[in-house]
């Protein structure tokens, strides 16, 4: 048997479980050896019954009486209890669901066992444990791997065949160069891996751990160096720095920068005046005042001669950006161009023939930018707006519109925790806007039963009289979608009708054609609109100071970020803000996720709060396409991550990786996920 065999060659694996397997990917003993437990059980080996203590634990016992009942208040569910013993005393077990155990389990029988010891409905007992005879096969460690399971494939399982082949890991070859294993004391990936999947004692799982972890992100790190690298070896064009043109920009604005902002702008400039290409993420939470740091870049870049073009997730921030850029840049004489796909044909014809000849010096629109109909005459600066709203694919496409490498520059109020962005980001240059403009009073937000509705709306209403506009945001279009959560369409009809019939209230939501969403939002820009019902169409980027007030109705039904984001529709003017979280859920966990809402305003905070209960896999596996993959590593140990972090600068200063065949292999494979090409 080699680690290329099937793992048809295992005993015990027949068409069915063969099926089985290979629909999670398990085709070849590698499949299998490369298939790491989720998590480990240890239990605390009990010699005797009579020492026996609540929790994880392991001992032999004879079976002394084993049956199986129904339960009286739920007839499907089927118990089977057992009476364990030794010559110090008894324990009682129990299994739900697992009818074939009284016959599988022989009264008399001495087995090992291993499980919880717990107090459950007023019994103490040993809760579904794993049993097998004892002999020379019995596992002996008291660590058990625990494997991402499923009906067909259960831990017990998986563990009966890996260890048929454990030894085949011999053959797995190390990628890790050796000085780095020398150097930094890893354990071989042979070893690695035999002590992941079937560790004899702690130290033996702590040494798999360290090594595989250090992999993973040794991997990671290395194939973001390795783009920076290219990154400043290829060419840009340089856009000077004119002090003129940050002067008379800054002068066109109503107020101040806000130092942070103006941090920021610097950064981004001393960049794109550079034949090295600008490849920079600017961070700011939602209302930091990003949209105008990218404007005073793409005056540069005109003032240099050369095209921008911003790129941004929805139709109506598109025209709100365009309408912004125009009040300033006109007055610098750039010409500013909206390209969405929503355009009169004659229209869209206009600009293209405009982006192709130069006529337009800065371009706003949507992904119809990446279309191919899209030619530049000469694009210096791409700016994308909320990046974490494009796919990997649409950023590359972008770019390579340009003739050059242009500078770029990627915006984003969901910020990336600093030990992931190492990670994950290896080869970005990171700003943060840390402050938000002056006056701003942090938004209330309160979490709202239904039965203190009436209390909300009344406040409202005396909100509105003053002047102040609404946002009420539920989940669904329409109610037929599914069925007790609210849709725009019924909410807007029911509000209409009642508590706040005087008031003028608009529908937004995307499905409306173009026009009449864009007819809607000028209404309520311009205050002829005193409450706007929308879905999250309205969830980025929209900016009308003068709303003040945000109701979400089935809260619970959105995530964190989004929430936060929806709430950044208001809080931006410098009257006070109030948001309203509608939910009667009673889920723990979204009533923990609801209140970190209540507590804080700052986003940096709440993506670290989001972080922690989703876990990284969650949100930025999703948002890199599933691909971020670390199945050991830890991304908060930091420690870790420094020494790899080291290690990797090291060996790529020495080293050209080409040397290295199967590490490079690795490395191009994770390219796609990491560069923001
Ligand atoms: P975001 O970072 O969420 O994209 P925007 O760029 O949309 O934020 O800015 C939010 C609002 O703040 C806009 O109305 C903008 O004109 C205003 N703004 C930006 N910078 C400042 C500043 N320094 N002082 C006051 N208001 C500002
Ligand atoms: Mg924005």
């Amino acid at each position: 048997m080699t680690i290329s065999s099937s793992i048809s060659r295992l005993k015990g694996v027949g068409p069915i479980l063969g099926k089985a397997l290979n629909d999670i990917g398990i085709n070849t003993i590698a499949d299998l050896l490369n298939y790491y437990p989720r998590r480990w059980d240890s239990f605390q080996s009990i010699s005797k019954i009579q020492n026996i203590l609540p929790g994880l634990v392991s001992f032999e016992a004879k079976v002394e009486n084993i049956a199986m009942r129904r339960s009286s208040r739920q007839k499907s569910l089927t118990i089977t209890e057992a009476i364990l013993a030794d010559e110090t005393g008894t324990v009682r077990a129990v299994w739900f669901n697992q009818p074939y155990l009284a016959t599988s389990l022989l009264k008399g029988s001495t087995y090992r066992f291993r499980g919880n010891y717990e107090y459950k409905s007023g019994y103490i007992s040993l809760a579904s444990p794993t049993f097998e005879k004892p002999g020379p096969d019995t596992c002996p460690e008291d660590i058990i791997s625990i494997y991402p399971e499923s009906k067909q494939i259960t831990s017990t399982i998986i563990r009966k065949l890996i260890k048929q082949c454990l030894d085949c890991t011999n053959q797995i070859d190390d990628i890790l160069p050796e000085e780095i294993t020398q150097n930094h004391k890893l354990i071989s990936t042979q070893d690695a891996i035999k002590f992941l999947h079937q560790p004899k004692n702690n130290r033996e799982l702590e040494l798999a751990k360290r090594r595989i972890s250090f992999e993973e992100i040794f991997e990671l790190i290395l194939t973001g160096l390795i783009i920076k690298k290219n990154i400043k070896t290829s060419s840009a064009v340089k856009i000077d720095y004119d002090s003129n043109i940050a002067k008379k920009f800054v002068g066109l604005l109503k107020f101040e920068l806000t130092s942070a902002q103006k941090k920021a702008a610097h950064s981004i400039l001393v960049d794109i005046d550079s034949e090295r290409p600008m490849n920079r993420m600017l961070e700011g939470d939602v209302g930091s005042g990003k949209t105008l740091v990218a404007l005073m870049a793409a005056a540069m870049a005109n003032n240099s001669g050369y095209q921008s073009v911003i790129m941004v997730p929805t139709e109506i921030l598109a025209r709100q950006h365009f309408i912004s850029a125009e009040k300033i840049l006109n007055k610098l004489g750039i010409k500013i161009g909206l390209l969405i796909s929503d355009l009169k044909k004659s229209d869209k014809e206009d600009v293209l023939a405009n982006i192709k000849e130069g006529k337009v010096d800065c371009i706003i629109g949507t992904h119809a930018l990446i279309s191919k109909a899209v030619e530049y005459k000469n694009l210096g600066l791409v700016v994308v707006d909320e990046q974490h709203r494009f796919g990997v694919n649409q950023r590359s496409t972008l770019k390579g519109k340009a003739k050059y490498m242009p500078h770029v520059l990627t915006m984003t109020a969901t910020p990336i925790p600093r030990s992931l962005a190492l990670i994950v980001y290896g080869d970005l240059d990171v700003s943060i806007i840390d402050e938000l403009p002056p006056g701003r009073k942090p938004i209330i937000t309160k979490l709202v039963k239904e039965i203190d509705r009436v209390h909300v709306y009344i406040h409202i209403d005396s909100l509105i009289s003053q002047g102040q506009q609404v946002y009420v945001v539920c989940p669904l279009i329409s109610e037929s979608d599914k069925l007790g959560v609210k849709s725009v369409e019924t909410e807007f009809k029911i509000l209409q009708k009642t508590v706040f019939k005087p008031r003028r209230i608009g529908l937004i939501h995307g499905k409306l054609k173009a026009e009449e969403k864009n007819k809607i939002m000028d209404e309520f820009k311009s205050g002829k609109i005193d409450m706007l019902v929308a879905t999250s169409v309205i969830e980025v980027g929209v900016d009308v100071p003068n709303a003040t007030i945000m109701i979400i109705e089935g809260a619970e039904r959105f995530g964190l970020a989004a929430l936060h984001q929806l709430r950044g529709r208001v809080g931006r003017g410098d009257k006070q803000s109030h948001c309203y979280l509608f939910s009667d859920s009673d889920n723990p966990n979204t009533i923990k996720r609801l209140g970190a809402l209540e507590k804080t305003n700052d986003g940096f905070r709440l993506a670290q709060i989001d972080l922690e209960m989703r876990g990284p896999g969650e949100i930025y596996g999703t948002m890199q396409h599933g691909i971020l993959d670390l199945r050991i590593a830890d991304i908060y140990d930091r420690e870790l991550i420094s020494e790899v972090k080291e290690a990797a600068e090291a060996f790529i200063s020495k080293h050209n990786l080409l040397e290295y065949a199967q590490l490079a292999e690795k490395v191009n494979g994770l390219k796609s996920i990491t560069t923001l090409d």
